[in-house]
């Protein structure tokens, strides 16, 4: 029996797997394995330029030498593709999403009028009331969601506290491209909503994406998950964790002869900590883990520190 936490590990397979994405795994499966939940496995293959079946490979060896076992089998977001179409006609349907016929050209408009004007660039709702009639001919649509003109969207996020979002910030997004794909925006949604996903904990490069993916859910009627967006991870020198910064890949420390127990606990303390405890066991790691302890504060990595530890 659970108590029916399921969180999830959803990582781009554009390359191996690497330390920030460990770290984020690792989270994830303290998370739901000290509340007797599951964690499941999405690989977010939808950009099929830049996803490689070797990277698929690498982050599942990965994942597995370091002892972050998932449930189920790996779920592949692309073979979704027609599901995440029904909920984007679905959302038309209803009368929360519509069809945009804007040029590029008009589009580029919208950006250079943005940056005319020192803002981020917005769709200005130019298709929102029209009539489809008034369709140009021979042009596929976009399909954007109906986003509130006024008002907030609040996160109330585990680690970052309660954020608040002015709706104007948050344009008429795309949901389903012209070729019929689509977004991470509507794909994560409907993914996570379908899992059963309770709980999300990712990056919080994703913060903004997470109010745009509450209007989305609020748009279907679905409750949203409960969202912990965790600081990224910087070198030593403050700046975002680059390459410059050292070996980046979990095999590179796999191939150093670091233990799995090892880097688990050097991983686990980038962003959280329990007490004075330097050292602990995995059984005392998942006992103790909580989202609402992670600092709130940019996590430092000292890949030299790491790697004098190996002599
Ligand atoms: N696939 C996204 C990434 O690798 C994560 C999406 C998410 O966790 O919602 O950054």
């Amino acid at each position: 029996m659970t108590n029916g936490v399921v969180t999830r590990f959803a990582p781009s397979p554009t390359g191996f797997l690497h330390i920030g994405g460990a770290r984020t795994a690792l989270f994830n499966w303290l998370y739901s394995r000290g509340r007797g939940g599951r964690m499941l496995l999405r690989i977010e293959d939808t950009d099929r330029e830049r996803s490689t079946p070797e990277a698929v490979e690498a982050i599942i060896e990965g994942l597995k030498w370091m002892g972050l076992d998932a449930d189920g089998e790996p779920v592949s977001q692309f073979e979704n593709a027609a599901r995440h179409r029904e909920v984007a006609e679905e959302l038309l349907a209803k009368g929360q999403a519509y069809k945009c016929y804007a040029s590029q050209e008009e589009l580029a408009e919208m950006r250079e009028r943005a940056k005319a004007e020192k803002r981020a660039p917005r769709y200005d709702g130019r298709w929102r009331d029209r009539d489809p009639s008034e369709a140009p001919e021979g042009v596929d649509p976009v399909i954007r969601l109906k986003a509130p003109l006024d008002g907030e969207t609040v996160v109330d996020d585990k680690v970052q506290g309660r954020v608040v979002f002015n709706n104007k910030e948050l344009d008429d997004f795309v949901l389903l491209r012209s070729d019929g794909s689509p977004t991470y925006m509507l794909a994560v949604v409907v993914d996570d909503h379908d899992m059963g996903v309770t709980h999300i904990i990712r990056g919080d490069d994703h913060l903004t994406n997470g109010a745009r993916q509450t209007l989305i859910y609020k748009a279907l009627g679905w409750d949203v998950p409960v969202m912990a967006h965790i600081p990224l991870i910087h070198g030593p020198d403050g700046a975002k964790l680059s390459k410059r910064h050292g070996a980046l890949g979990i095999e590179a420390y796999r191939a150093m002869g670091f233990l799995p127990v090892a880097l688990r606990n050097y991983l686990v303390r980038l962003g959280w900590a329990h007490g004075d405890d330097e050292l602990m066991s995995t059984e005392d790691m998942i006992a103790w883990f909580d989202v609402g302890d992670i600092n709130k504060g940019a996590a430092r990595f000292d890949f030299k520190k790491l790697e004098a530890l190996n002599g």
